[in-house]
């Protein structure tokens, strides 16, 4: 999406060679109109697969994901993060790994909002290794609901994300695919 990539040229900073911040538009602050454009892109992308439901990881996956629900006409969901693990027959929980925080946290899912006849869309800001993806998919199938795909507003190709999700079948669609970066640096896949 040339949109998206002329924000990130304009206003992304690429720290070093693995983090690129989107503070100014994504992670901190958000571009409203930049986020509807995106979830009606999405949302096209999936629009002949019957999707019941948008999931996502709080918090920064929200904004594009209910964009992106919106434009589809079905809920949201939202996958939370709870730092302990205490049981609770009502929810799905299951472990992640987090790249930026390098700690393990709980995601869960409440039982009440997904089930088995649901097609369901994740969306995410970045994909990088696929470890919330690869926990969201996981979280999501113990209710065995179907996936649609996943579509994520940036993917770091150099990372091996992508290449994981491809290979459970999963369709990733990104928006803006990085081949490389390092310092002051992006460098985006043909
Ligand atoms: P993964 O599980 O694919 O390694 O990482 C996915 C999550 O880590 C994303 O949802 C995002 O929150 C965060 N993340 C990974 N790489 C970056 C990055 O370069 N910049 C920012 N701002 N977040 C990132």
């Amino acid at each position: 999406m040339e949109l998206l990539k002329d924000k990130i040229k304009q206003d992304g900073i690429a720290v070093n060679e693995h983090i690129l911040k989107v503070d100014s538009f994504i992670n901190h602050q958000i571009d409203p109109e930049l986020m509807q454009k995106i979830g009606e892109d999405i949302a096209t992308h999936f629009k002949n697969q019957n999707i019941t439901k948008v999931a996502t990881i709080e918090s920064s996956g929200i904004a594009p994901a209910l964009m992106t629900a919106s434009a589809l006409g079905v809920p949201l969901i939202i996958l939370k993060k709870q730092p302990s693990k205490i049981l609770n027959q009502d929810l799905y929980q299951t472990v992640v790994t987090s790249f930026t925080k390098e700690t393990n946290y709980e995601l869960t899912l409440s039982k009440k909002y997904i089930n088995a006849q649901d097609h369901v869309l994740i969306v995410d800001d970045f994909l990088a290794n696929g470890e919330a993806a690869t926990a969201a998919l996981r979280l999501l199938r113990m209710s065995h609901a179907t996936i649609a795909g996943l579509a994520v507003l940036i993917e770091k190709s150099f990372q091996p994300g992508h290449a994981k999700l491809a290979a459970q079948g999963i369709e990733v669609y990104a928006l803006a695919q990085i081949e490389e970066m390092s310092e002051n640096y992006i460098k985006f896949k043909e």
